[in-house]
């Protein structure tokens, strides 16, 4: 079955998170272990629409 990894938008590793080709989210907080900044997401047919990204001013 395929699966792809989910990259974080903000720092672009990778996340914890896998989607299959069917899988479908919806405002879905997916949080990166690395810059630990939660990003919201919107996913369908492996396509990652980014609905709010953390603003990367206010950190690091
Ligand atoms: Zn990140």
């Amino acid at each position: 079955m395929e699966k792809k990894w989910v990259l974080c938008p903000v720092c672009g590793s990778k996340t914890r998170l896998r989607l299959l080709k069917e899988t479908i989210l919806r405002d879905f907080p997916l949080f990166c272990p690395k810059c630990k900044r939660e990003s919201i997401i919107s996913a369908q047919n492996f396509k990652i629409e980014i609905i709010h990204q953390p603003d990367a001013k206010t950190q690091c």
